[in-house]
């Protein structure tokens, strides 16, 4: 099965939006074990997308196209479709009432203009999902005798990933006579490089390439850590499941103290559960994060019970007259466990975590842009870890947040 994707729309042309869409699907259809051979962007003209589906027909056997759904003049992908099909465009009135009656159900007026969407190719059939009002659409295609298929689904992305994970995917692996299924666990990872955690799991991995089934995926997420995605297939979900659990019950020994999360948590969901487990509460001091690391704690919902606030010590005379640090250089040892453990005092937690550094792209106080240290203090004894980060500005300081966030958990799992 050769498949590919076509994200149609002229701001995806000007860089106005990026194409997550397209890489979105080609990780769903890889997972799935399904090639995707090409991507294309191409603007809202009638004829180059014509074109461009036409070419993409003639190579591949299905086709997924994004964007273009919608009720306003230049979306046109229905009307490319029918055309390539040579098939008329008729008004399903199943369509049209369930579309009447979305505006209905929210109080709004319906510009007739929507009824647009209502409008199916002969011989297409309608996605079972409808979370907005554009419908997506399975439009088969002969080619030169060949039976193809084109997949028509919205450009909003979670309209998008529903359809696609709902019926593209599952009816693509129909197609190809594939009854397996598949499964991913995701192991996050914080503190190694992705050739370390590499080198960390040769072994297992030369063996699995041996084996091919699970397979094993590395995936660099930034200040969300390093991801080690494990893919199993299976005849049930339940053994699927099992090689999963079995797998993640090696490699997370394997890696030890670098895993921060089993089930794909992030490092402060996990921070939270764990403070909560243990009854503890968590204030924090931020200077160089300037908050970051409370809105990180603070868009888990439920968060409250465990995280008790932030000081934003910027200016060294808040933490000198807030936080009560000794006056004196304040990117240093001192003023992060002084933060620390003012913050725990102002802000009554059982434990703080404090950063204070250089984000640059000046030095600061003599010392190089990356420099940051990190205080933490849990039931009164305070300790402070000096790290250096690369990157610019915003990259030290989502680094900080994860790293300070990672020392706190590895202290808590170490019994304070
Ligand atoms: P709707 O009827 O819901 O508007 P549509 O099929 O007409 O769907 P578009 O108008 O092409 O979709 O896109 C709607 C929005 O979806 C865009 O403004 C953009 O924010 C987002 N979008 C579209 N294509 C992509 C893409 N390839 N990658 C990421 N986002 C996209």
């Amino acid at each position: 099965m050769r498949c590919e994707v076509v994200a149609v729309g002229t701001e995806l042309l000007l860089g106005q939006i990026v194409d997550t869409n397209s890489a979105w699907i080609g990780e769903q259809l890889a997972l799935a074990g399904i090639d995707c051979l090409f991507q294309t962007k191409v603007g809202d003209n009638f004829g180059r997308i014509e074109a461009t589906l036409r070419q993409a027909l003639e190579r591949s056997d299905a086709v997924i196209v994004c964007g273009g759904l919608g009720p306003t003049q230049d979306d046109i992908t229905r009307d490319v479709i029918a055309e390539v099909m040579g098939a008329e465009l008729v008004r399903d009135d199943e369509l049209e009432d369930r579309i009447r009656s979305m505006f209905g159900s929210r109080g709004r007026f319906m510009p007739e203009n929507n009824l647009r969407q209502a409008d199916v190719p002969v011989g297409a059939r309608v996605m079972d999902q409808m979370p907005g009002t554009a419908p997506g659409l399975i439009c088969p295609v002969t080619i030169a005798g060949e039976e193809k298929v084109v997949f028509a689904v919205p450009g909003v992305p979670w309209e998008m990933q529903e359809m696609v994970a709902g019926t593209v995917v599952p009816e693509l692996r129909r197609r190809m006579g594939e009854t397996a299924v598949i499964r991913s666990r995701v192991i996050r990872t914080w503190g190694h490089s992705e050739s370390g955690i590499a080198e960390m799991l040769h072994d297992r991995i030369v063996e699995l390439d041996e084996l091919g089934n699970p397979t094993l995926a590395f995936l660099a997420s930034g200040a969300d850590g390093l991801k080690v995605r494990i893919t199993a297939k299976a005849a049930t979900e339940a053994e699927a499941e099992k090689i999963l659990a079995a797998e993640v019950d090696l490699l997370a020994p394997i890696l030890g103290g670098f895993v921060f999360s089993i089930r794909d948590w992030s490092m402060e969901q996990e921070v939270l559960d764990l403070l909560t487990s243990q009854g503890r509460t968590l204030a924090t001091a931020e200077s160089v994060t300037g908050g970051l690391i409370a809105k990180r704690l603070t868009d888990i919902p439920g968060g409250s019970s465990a995280f008790r606030g932030s000081v934003v010590s910027y200016a060294s005379e808040v933490k000198f007259d807030v936080l009560g640090v000794p006056e004196g250089p304040v990117i240093s040892e001192e003023t992060a466990i002084a933060m620390a453990e003012g913050a725990c005092r102002v802000l009554g937690a059982s434990c703080a975590i404090s950063t204070t550094g250089v984000a640059g792209p000046e030095e600061q106080e003599g010392q190089p842009v990356g420099t940051v240290w990190i205080g933490l203090c849990i039931d009164g004894e305070a300790e402070a870890h000096r790290v250096h980060l690369p990157g610019d500005r915003s990259r030290i300081r989502e680094f900080t947040c994860i790293s300070a966030l990672h020392l706190l958990r590895s202290r808590l799992l170490a019994g304070g």
